[in-house]
């Protein structure tokens, strides 16, 4: 199973257009990598890919990676989406993949995201024909040549805890965000799980279960935008837990798991700064920071 990080940022990336915090400012140095709006290209053999999620930065993720662009006059090698909630940086990119032409996509979330989201006149598209949008609430999804995974990998849907988007009232209710499982034929397992607002028992095993993870890296400490001047509102009631101090991420997990990456980094995090105190604590849980342009064999 081959994986690309088409973005590693939260919602803004790094540099945000309207953002001079520090890391935003390293970056326009050049003494940081830009990140784009986080998302993941998955695919079984290099031909045919999904998505899991798909920001608005989508069109500029697809030209810096040959695998994802057209190979003939029209066309593309994406097959569908993955989404793991409904927050306009996961899938604002839809909007630009509405050109798609007589292509179409299969789309999987839960249901209560598909509701959320083609309530929106940008997203309803997707869920009529030539596309098709299917609930994806829980366990194994029914793999299938037209599937958006296609039938060489197996995908299960773990609901996390989590609220909905803030245009949709940022409610926590089971189904506003999944994580997803991806097994390889060979039985290798990708953990995406960008989203979340506490680790409970089931996502920290599959943490540690993974081959791989992706979890999210969005906040180091629950005040940080207020702390940096960024906002004013704490990580959990964005929907994100944070990485440290006791409750946080890092103490859930332990160090006890496979390679595991932090994404969706929100701009004010300070493990982009790798000098940074909190770069030191990701390390000594053996988390690492994701990157743009990253590309694994799983
Ligand atoms: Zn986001
Ligand atoms: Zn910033």
């Amino acid at each position: 199973m081959i994986v690309r990080v088409l973005g590693s940022a939260a919602g803004g990336g790094v540099p945000q257009w309207n953002c001079a915090c520090p890391n935003c400012a390293a970056a326009r140095r050049g003494e940081q990598p830009r990140r784009s709006q986080s998302s993941l290209a998955v695919s079984a053999d290099g031909d045919r890919w999904v998505l899991l999620n798909v920001s608005p930065d989508i069109a500029g993720q697809i030209e810096e990676y040959p695998p994802l662009q057209p190979r003939g006059i029209r066309g593309t090698p994406i097959a569908g989406m993955l989404l793991t909630d409904a927050n306009v940086d996961h899938l604002g990119g839809l909007a630009t993949l509405r050109q798609g032409g007589e292509h179409h996509f299969t789309l999987r979330s839960s249901g209560v995201v598909r509701d959320i989201a083609t309530a929106q006149a940008a997203f309803a598209p997707f869920a009529s024909a030539p596309h098709r949008w299917l609930a994806a609430d829980e366990g194994l999804l029914p793999g299938s040549d037209d599937d958006p995974v296609g039938d060489e990998l197996s995908v299960r849907a773990i609901p996390v805890p989590g609220l909905t988007p803030g245009y949709a009232g940022r409610i926590a209710v089971r189904g506003a965000v999944t994580a997803y499982a991806i097994r390889s034929a060979g039985g290798r397992t990708l953990l995406f799980a960008p989203v979340f607002s506490a680790v409970d028992i089931t996502l920290a095993a599959e943490i540690r279960a993974a081959d791989i993870a992706f979890i999210d890296g969005s906040f180091f400490s629950e005040g940080e935008m207020i702390e940096t001047g960024a906002g004013d509102k704490r990580a959990t009631s964005l929907g994100h837990a944070p990485l440290g101090g006791a409750g946080g991420t890092l103490a859930a997990i332990g160090t006890d798991h496979a390679r595991c990456f932090v994404t969706h980094v929100n701009n004010t995090n300070p493990i982009l700064d790798p000098g940074s105190a909190a770069a030191a604590i990701l390390a000594q849980y053996n988390v690492e920071v994701a990157a743009d342009g990253l590309t694994l064999e799983v």
